[in-house]
């Protein structure tokens, strides 16, 4: 995997420009919509768990979400991990933990499945932040790797990310 260089820069960006990052559901409702997400675009939907500390995490197949990241941002954030991480990583891309792949899936998502004024105006502010951003091209790619995944294979692990979220306490 590469560095994981713009990842700050992407905890900025969120931060500061994604309105009601910090707003808690209860962790069922998180679920359920990370199980909404997966059902429309065929991805095997992860299992999601609460867990302690200041950490969110993502692999493949699970989401670590904790107190403080039970939002519907963070939910569909370390969503994003788990879909970039899968159709990248099993074909060998090597590709940064938070890099452009990461952050036009993660911003994909919000556009479609976070119901907040504002949402929709998103992907004009990563530039803002120094976030580099892939167009919107990848995301054809990775719904094409994601049907072949269903259809031809499906196995990969990779290891989850970790990252510490910093929100209001
Ligand atoms: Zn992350």
């Amino acid at each position: 995997m590469k560095r994981d260089s713009q990842r700050a820069r992407v905890y900025r960006w969120q931060q500061a420009e994604i309105p009601g990052i910090w707003v808690c559901v209860p962790l069922e409702d998180c679920a359920q919509l990370i199980t909404m997400v997966c059902r429309d675009i065929g991805f095997k939907t992860p299992v999601v768990m609460a867990k302690r500390g200041h950490l969110s995490m993502a692999n493949t197949r699970n989401i670590w979400l904790s107190p403080k990241g039970q939002t519907f941002v963070i939910a569909l954030h370390e969503l994003a991990h788990s879909i970039t991480q899968r159709v990248f990583g099993i074909f060998g891309d090597s590709i940064a933990g938070h890099g452009p792949e990461f952050v036009r899936m993660f911003l994909w998502l919000l556009e479609h499945y976070y119901d907040e004024p504002g949402a929709q105006a998103l992907s004009l502010t990563p530039s803002l932040y120094g976030v580099k951003v892939s167009s919107y091209g990848v995301v054809d790619v990775i719904f094409d790797r994601l049907a072949y995944i269903n259809i031809v294979m499906d196995k990969t692990i990779v290891h989850p990310m970790e990252e510490v979220l910093y929100g209001k306490e």
